[in-house]
């Protein structure tokens, strides 16, 4: 009954994100989530289901963590929200500003603060702009980011984007924003084509994460690294899923081994607990951009520097630290991937599995994009079997991705290992 009412109050009242809304005028939600609980989320119906993408590869504590909440109703008690606007400030945002700092790699000490990912990348795209502009080079605006990549949904997120299934949705993008193949080939070809006085940064995710979890090659952003300085390119590096600890260290590109001139993250800062994200910035860009500055930096959000959200955040990084969980990331990040090989091994439509801590995915062979994809039958069989995952389905791809909580325990992880290989086997 109860799950009757709300079905008919969410298809007449509630719009959905990234939704197909005429299947859910059709078929209503597919589930109604009412707990959670470690790697389980429970729905109204009863069901119990393991979570194998955080939510949205963001619950890294994973789910029910009560101290959050403890955390959040003390801080909401004394002082739930004011601002950090002009010259305003609050202990929660200076702390976590702090905090950050700590979990950064390199210079990278400076953060403003933003309500999720796709304002930490405009927010970034508006503050390389700046950057260039007070060092005498307005023209140098342009931003590069990789084909397959996915950066928000804000005017400059979306355009950033990758994925062209997210320009459908609207009739213009904003200018200047350009797209290369995953090659170093295809940046240096952009470079000579559009001239490195005009591009201002370049934007990548470690690993793509909705493109359907792409590694790089090894070399990969190390030679990237390499032309941005030659041409006087600033590196972004989106780590709104791989940041704090999803990859196994603190944020993704230390696995490639490159420091970024700027670092955007969201999601894994507060696991979900509040919205939260981000843009870190070198002390050296910190400092010119006082520095050369005339009046004020045109760029706040009413929610720049929230301290309830603060107060989660830091109460969430204390956790991942205190227990370790980016060791757990490690060593649970192996056995995910044994279990993908050994899918691999019992199915031969599977022509790749990957990983890299706990971010992982299998694909299945495809003809081409005509092809009607079938991780949507396998998910859809997972379901069944207690299990959610993703499917990517974009640009001719047919594969699973999975970002776990950084909980997660050997026998949960063979668990979800079997569902998802018995899911396979249902459907091929
Ligand atoms: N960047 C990356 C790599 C993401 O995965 C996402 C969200 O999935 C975003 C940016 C956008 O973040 P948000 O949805 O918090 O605006």
């Amino acid at each position: 009954k109860l799950k009757n009412e709300l079905v008919e109050l969410d298809k007449k009242h509630f719009i959905h994100p990234t939704s197909n809304m005429k299947q859910l005028q059709e078929e209503g939600p597919a589930f109604i989530f009412t707990e959670g609980d470690g790697i389980y989320l429970k729905d109204v119906e009863g069901r119990t289901l393991i979570d194998s993408l955080s939510s949205l590869w963001n619950v890294n504590i994973g789910h029910g963590r009560e101290e959050l909440g403890e955390v959040a109703k003390e801080q909401m008690g004394k002082l739930a929200f004011t601002s950090a606007f002009s010259n305003w400030s609050h202990e929660p945002i200076i702390r976590l500003a702090a905090e950050v700092a700590k979990w950064t790699p390199g210079d990278l000490n400076v953060t403003f603060f933003t309500s999720g990912g796709s304002e930490a990348n405009d927010t970034a795209f508006k503050t390389v702009r700046h950057y260039w502009k007070i060092n005498g080079k307005p023209e140098k605006k342009k931003i590069i980011s990789r084909k397959k990549s996915y950066h928000g949904v804000a005017m400059g997120a979306t355009s950033a984007t990758g994925i062209p299934e997210f320009h459908t949705f609207t009739t213009s993008i904003a200018p200047d924003f350009y797209y290369v193949d995953s090659t170093i080939e295809s940046l240096k070809e952009m470079i000579e084509k559009e001239g490195a006085d005009t591009i201002a940064a370049f934007i990548s995710e470690p690993v793509q994460g909705s493109g359907g979890v792409n590694l790089p090659e090894d070399s990969y952003f190390k030679e990237i690294r390499k032309i941005c300085d030659e041409n006087d390119i600033l590196i972004i590096s989106d780590e709104v899923i791989c940041g704090f600890g999803r990859t196994g260290t603190n944020f993704g590109m230390e696995n490639f081994g490159i420091v970024p001139d700027i670092i955007t993250m969201a999601k894994g800062v507060t696991s979900g607990y509040a919205p939260l994200g981000g843009m870190v910035i070198s002390e050296k860009l910190h400092k010119e951009i006082y520095e050369k500055t005339e009046g004020n930096f045109w760029h706040g959000y009413t929610y720049s520097g929230h301290p309830t959200a603060a107060a989660v955040a830091l109460k969430n990084l204390e956790i991942i630290e205190n227990e370790n969980l980016i060791e757990n990331v490690r060593t649970m990040g192996k056995h995910m991937l044994e279990g993908f090989e050994w899918i691999k091994e019992q199915n031969k439509q599977v022509i790749d599995v990957r990983g890299i801590g706990l971010l992982g995915a299998i694909s299945l062979e495809r003809e081409s994009a005509d092809v009607e994809p079938v991780t949507p039958k396998i998910v859809a069989e997972a379901l069944k079997r207690g299990l959610i995952c993703r499917a990517v389905v974009y640009d001719g791809q047919d594969t699973l991705a999975f970002a776990p909580p950084f909980i997660i325990n050997k026998e949960q992880m063979d668990e979800m290992i079997t569902i998802v290989n018995e899911s396979i086997q249902a459907v091929l």
